[in-house]
């Protein structure tokens, strides 16, 4: 199959929106990272997404929808918020009135139109409403949910541009609508909502966590340890809160701090892992390389290092985070480190989770 990159001319929307409607899938662009869209509504559709990611049948999908759907009309439509209190309603409404459309997605009870397939046999539906102007001409175009996963084969690192797209899915998909590269760059925060109001975080993303607690003026619940989760999907709450995500081919490593605090003793093992690689590339969090350089280099006499920046400010690095790992990843290092990043806040808790699943386990680990 040929894939064509279209620029998002009205034309071209109708074009990507005629074959949605015949089940076929376009990528398209929003503000966290390119998804891979298909009729949300249609069993087939749906298993087709699977098939070209590879997604493993337990991960669940979630419904992208237009913007300025009234939430009474997805209570008789997509969900079921039969057993919802009114405060839990009223909680979920301004939910919806504040962050929508935005880079939250909401876990709710589904009701029978939403095939199980989508919500991998559970009782719940994710849904989201996309800011990104293109994604919102799409939608507007089909007058359906579309059921959009990151537009990646599963497991590895998700795309920001159309070209990224193109890389990881020529020729499995027909379009790839070009919106160019996405602002927020990480994916979006995943919040259950509980039949009582109760909010749990499933998973940090492009809407930092203290930012809903302060809307709600509540501390939000952790399901435990998703940071820590297992290589399968058993026991957690959200099954994509796999331990390994957003990979890169290569070995990745986070180093247990910054560069520039690592003690003495945090040497030994890093240099054991990185002994025998010619080529070693390295993601930091700072505007200046020189430091950074100055502080690697007498520990990696023998290697080349290639180093990627991020913006120390977790707001300015996360557009560019999978981007930079992908520019790694195709270069000619054969072995990867991270630095943490420097702000657990804001976006900087959903920076640490994502390297934390792009990284490998060292071995030995370090003290
Ligand atoms: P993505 O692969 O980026 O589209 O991520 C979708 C995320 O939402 C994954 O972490 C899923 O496990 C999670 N998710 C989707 N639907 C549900 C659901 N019904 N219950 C819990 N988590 C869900
Ligand atoms: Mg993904």
């Amino acid at each position: 199959m040929q894939t064509d990159i279209l620029s998002p001319s009205s034309g071209h929307i109708e074009l990507a929106a005629a074959a949605l409607r015949r089940g076929q899938l376009v990528a398209m662009p929003t503000e966290t990272v390119y998804g891979l869209a298909g009729h949300g509504l249609d069993t087939a559709a749906v298993a087709q997404i699977f098939a070209v990611k590879e997604r493993p049948h337990f991960n669940p999908l979630i419904l992208h929808l237009a913007p300025a759907i009234p939430l009474e009309k997805l209570q008789g439509w997509l969900l079921d918020l039969a057993e919802f209190t009114p405060a839990a309603r009223e909680r979920l409404e301004s939910l919806c009135t504040t962050f929508w459309p935005g880079p939250l997605t909401l876990v709710l009870p589904k009701s029978a139109v939403v095939p199980d397939l989508v919500s991998s046999g559970l009782p719940t539906v994710a849904l989201r409403v996309p800011a990104h102007p293109v994604a919102q001409a799409l939608l507007q175009a089909v007058q359906m949910p579309l059921a959009a996963p990151s537009a990646n084969r599963f497991g590895r690192i998700s795309p920001t541009s159309a070209q990224a797209v193109y890389a990881e899915l020529s020729g499995r998909i027909p379009y790839i609508l070009d919106g160019g590269n996405c602002s927020v760059g990480l994916e979006s925060t995943v919040l259950k909502l509980s039949p009582e109001g109760i909010p749990t975080l499933l998973r940090p993303g492009g809407i930092p966590v203290e930012t809903l607690e302060a809307h709600l003026g509540l501390r939000i619940r952790l399901p435990a340890d998703w940071a820590n989760a297992s290589t399968h999907s058993e026991g957690l709450e959200s099954p994509g809160q796999l331990r390994s995500h957003y990979a890169p081919n290569k070995p990745l490593f986070l180093l247990p701090a910054r560069v520039l605090q690592l003690q003495p003793a945090d040497w030994q093992p890093i240099q054991s892992q990185v002994s025998g690689h010619a080529h070693v590339g390295i993601l930091g969090f700072a505007r200046d390389p020189e430091k950074l350089l100055e502080r690697l280099q007498p520990h990696f006499a023998e290697a080349i290092l290639h180093l990627e920046l991020l913006d120390p400010d977790p707001s300015l690095a996360a557009p560019s985070l999978f981007d930079r790992l992908r520019h790694l990843d195709e270069g000619s290092a054969t072995l990867l480190l991270a630095e943490p990043p420097p702000l657990r806040q804001g976006l900087g808790h959903a920076i640490m989770d994502r390297l934390r699943r792009a990284s490998t386990p060292w071995n030995p680990p370090p003290p």
